[in-house]
C-alpha cells in the first residue's frame, strides 16, 4: 500500500468492517473483561479477512487512535508496536 492510500482514506471503501457494527470494534460501556476479550477476538477475525489491514493500522498509528481494534490490533497492542518502532528507530 502506498502512503497515498493512508492519506486519502480510499482504503476504507474496501474495509471488511463496513458490514459490521462499530460496537464490535469499539465495544460499549459496562462491558466485562470476558465480554471484551470475546468481542476483540471476533473483531480480529474480521480484520484477518480484511484486504486493507496495513493502511488501516498505519492510519491508526499516525493519528494516534486510542480506542478500538484497528488493523487487527487492540489499543494496547498498538501502543506496544509504537514502543517497539521507537526502540528500533533509536537503535538504527
Ligand atoms: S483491518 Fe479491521 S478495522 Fe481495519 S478496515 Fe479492516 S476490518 Fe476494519
Amino acid at each position: 500500500m502506498s502512503v497515498m492510500d493512508t492519506e486519502t482514506l480510499d482504503w476504507q471503501d474496501s474495509a471488511a468492517c463496513r458490514e459490521h457494527s462499530n460496537l464490535l470494534f469499539f465495544g460499549e460501556e459496562g462491558e466485562s473483561e470476558l465480554e471484551k476479550q470475546a468481542r476483540e477476538a471476533r473483531a480480529k477475525g474480521v480484520c484477518a479477512r480484511c484486504p486493507v489491514t496495513e493502511p488501516c493500522l498505519e492510519f491508526a498509528m499516525e493519528t494516534n487512535q486510542k480506542y478500538g481494534i484497528w488493523g487487527g490490533l487492540t489499543d494496547k497492542e498498538r501502543a506496544s508496536l509504537k514502543r517497539r518502532r521507537a526502540r528500533a528507530r533509536r537503535a538504527s
